[in-house]
């Protein structure tokens, strides 16, 4: 809440905003204790007084009633019905939106046709006539204010609730015997209230002066009753003569809707969950530097990360996410990078390319070198031109980095058009090739198919083709196999190898399974918390792992036809990356941590390949 509030009034406008009304509102709410003259009582004798006369600060009206106590009076009534008026609409057009929503189907279709009947007429017609039904008066420029209002709320909640219908956690709802009311109420609700939230905050102050509109015609609030809009339909005739009738409640009117207005325009940013983290902007193209001190030298590796530092920088907050990381590969050469889920692997991956968020994402210190040019210095336009190009990704969810309206092939044509000029007709021969290379059976019909008409095992093959589109050099996989099956893992494994021999590709392959590493990859990195706390060939490791951790991980892994034997598991959870302890991350849950472990900073020890980040390793290396 005090984030909330934070967020909003960064915003100067609606900071400016906030001031206004909640002094306008403070006013309306004490104008009945105010020591005002009555609002109703005429005295033709001080007919049209001037502002600032004796007795009556803002003058009087046609009728010599005081004007401050009418403006007052007829703010609060104007303020309660076009408040009123909103609630009222939104409360009845999200519950028609949430229930054609959720149901589907005819009820749907129904209730969607009448909302649509209802948005055809004209705003104020619509209003007028319901109120000429009805007959005048306020109560009943309330009703059709809020009812002309119903569509637009119906409309925008029901596109919400639609697309969280059909989402997984309403099917587990389902499955776990809820019923419908409990699934809207405990479900649904409180993921639209925010969107409700944000369509009244900035609909209110229409509201208000589409009230106002009604009673200026005559039709809202009836003599001798004031609000703003009456205030001003009765000054209309003395507008020439006498302006200050019409310029007081002119000048409430005007700073209650420029303020909401405002208010409501902060108070949908700071709602909006893609922008509650960090600053209020959109990310930007490239990962965020900001490195002191010398860039450590390049080698002579196809590709080199060097002592890369990648923070996120939340609030008062820094999360060392990645903390000094060296990996390289040569061509032809598979490098595995392993550790527990939020151990550093992704952004490690994601700095690579400048691809890390920004804001929150920051590149600290260090370099990243491809064929010996420094990447992380580099321009936007050379970073984009090597994106796909010369390093491409692999996605753990192939589901969600295809597009789902467009079909496999378009994509894969895309891809290739993107970094080079070729017609159309040549795109697409040579995207039937690649869906062929990764072995898609019938490629030629397949690369008609949308995503959602492939399977799991599929999908990642057309994400392993798009990889391959522009003959990369290097491959980044991150988890690619983790949501698929094991028999499909295996496929997309011995493709992925082949692919490396065939080709010379580099590949860096993350993951958090040994037994993916052990089928894989030449060398291995283990990971933890940020940083690197061993590292050798594949087998070298698996063979006598020397971190305490690495020795965990491998244990974890099951194994088919030794026998039976106890599973490990490693107690405890990774640290939080924003607070890290002195010394080794790992000691609070290793077993045989020592007081010096805790000491100080431990650095990467070993003879080459070999290299450990451990006082008391199980194994010299
Ligand atoms: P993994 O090894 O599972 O791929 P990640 O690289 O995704 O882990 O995340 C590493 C750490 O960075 C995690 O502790 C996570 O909390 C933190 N992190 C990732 N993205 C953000 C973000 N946008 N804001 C703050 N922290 C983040
Ligand atoms: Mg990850």
């Amino acid at each position: 809440m005090t984030l909330f509030l934070k967020l909003v009034f960064r915003n100067r406008l609606a900071a400016m905003g906030a001031v206004v009304i909640t002094a306008i509102l403070l006013l309306a709410l004490l104008t009945p204790i105010l020591p005002l003259h009555d609002p109703d009582v005429t005295a033709t004798a001080d007919r049209f007084k001037r502002p600032f006369s004796d007795g009556h600060i803002l003058g009087t009206d046609h009728l010599g009633r005081d004007l401050l106590s009418r403006l007052l009076h007829g703010t609060r009534l104007s303020l309660a019905v076009g408040i009123a008026a909103a609630l009222i609409a939104a409360a009845t057009g999200a519950t028609i939106g949430i229930v054609a929503g959720y149901f589907g189907g005819r009820i749907d279709n129904v209730i969607m046709r009448v909302v649509d009947m209802l948005m055809a007429f004209p705003y104020i017609l619509l209003a007028l006539a319901i109120v000429a039904a009805l007959g005048p008066g306020l109560m009943n420029a309330l009703i059709a204010v809020a009812a002309v209002n119903v569509p637009f709320f119906a409309r925008n909640i029901r596109g919400i609730t639609v697309g969280l219908a059909g989402r997984e956690f309403i099917d587990a709802a389902t499955l776990a015997g809820m019923g419908h009311t409990k699934i809207i109420l405990t479900e649904l609700l409180p993921n639209v209230l925010p969107v409700i939230v944000i369509a009244m905050s900035t609909t209110v102050g229409w509201m208000i002066l589409e009230t106002a509109g009604l009673s200026f015609l005559g039709l809202g609030s009836q003599p001798p009753q004031a609000d703003l809009g009456s205030m001003l339909g009765e000054a209309r005739s003395a507008m020439i003569s006498h302006p200050h009738t019409s310029v007081v409640p002119g000048i409430m009117i005007f700073l209650i809707v420029m303020s909401i207005n405002l208010l409501g325009d902060g108070v949908r940013d700071a709602l909006d969950p893609r922008l509650r983290s960090g600053a209020l902007s959109r990310p930007r193209a490239t990962t965020l530097v900001d490195r002191k001190g010398p860039l450590p030298a390049p080698t002579n590796d196809l590709l080199s990360i060097r002592d890369l530092e990648t923070q996120f920088h939340v609030g008062a907050r820094t999360y060392k996410a990645v903390g000094g990381v060296s990996l390289a590969v040569k061509p032809g050469e598979c490098l595995g990078v392993i550790g527990e889920s939020g151990s550093g692997k992704s952004v490690t991956a994601l700095s690579v390319m400048g691809l890390v968020a920004s804001p929150p994402g920051v590149i600290t210190s260090g370099a990243v070198y491809f064929q010996g040019e420094d990447l992380i210095g580099a321009a936007y336009e050379t970073l984009r031109k090597k994106r796909g190009d010369r390093v491409a990704y692999i996605f753990q969810d192939p589901l969600s980095t295809l597009h789902p309206l467009y079909r496999v092939g378009h994509q894969l044509a895309e891809a290739i058009q993107s970094h080079q000029k070729v017609p159309n007709h040549k795109a697409r021969a040579r995207a039937i090739q690649l869906l062929k290379d990764v072995r898609i059976p019938n490629a030629d019909s397949r690369i008609d198919d949308y995503p959602h008409e492939m399977s799991g095992g599929m999908r990642q093959r057309v994400g392993i083709a798009m990889a391959l589109a522009n003959d990369p050099d290097v491959i980044i996989a991150d988890e690619p196999t983790t949501a698929l099956d094991v028999t499909v893992q295996a496929q997309i494994l011995s493709l992925l190898n082949d692919l490396r021999r065939d080709r010379g590709l580099a590949i860096i392959f993350i993951t958090h399974d040994f037994g993916v590493i052990a089928q894989l990859c030449d060398r291995v990195a283990v990971m933890y918390a940020g940083r690197i706390v061993e590292e050798g060939p594949t087998q070298a490791v698996l063979d006598a792992p020397a971190h305490p951790y690495t020795k965990h991980l491998i244990a974890c892994v099951p194994e088919l036809g030794q026998g039976r034997r106890v599973l490990a598991t490693i107690p405890g959870l990774p640290p939080m990356v924003d607070d890290l302890p002195l010394g080794c991350a790992f000691a609070p849950r290793c077993y045989k941590a020592q007081d010096k472990c805790r000491e100080r900073e431990i650095q990467l020890l070993g003879t080459k390949p070999r290299a450990v980040r451990c006082l008391f390793p199980e194994e010299p290396v």
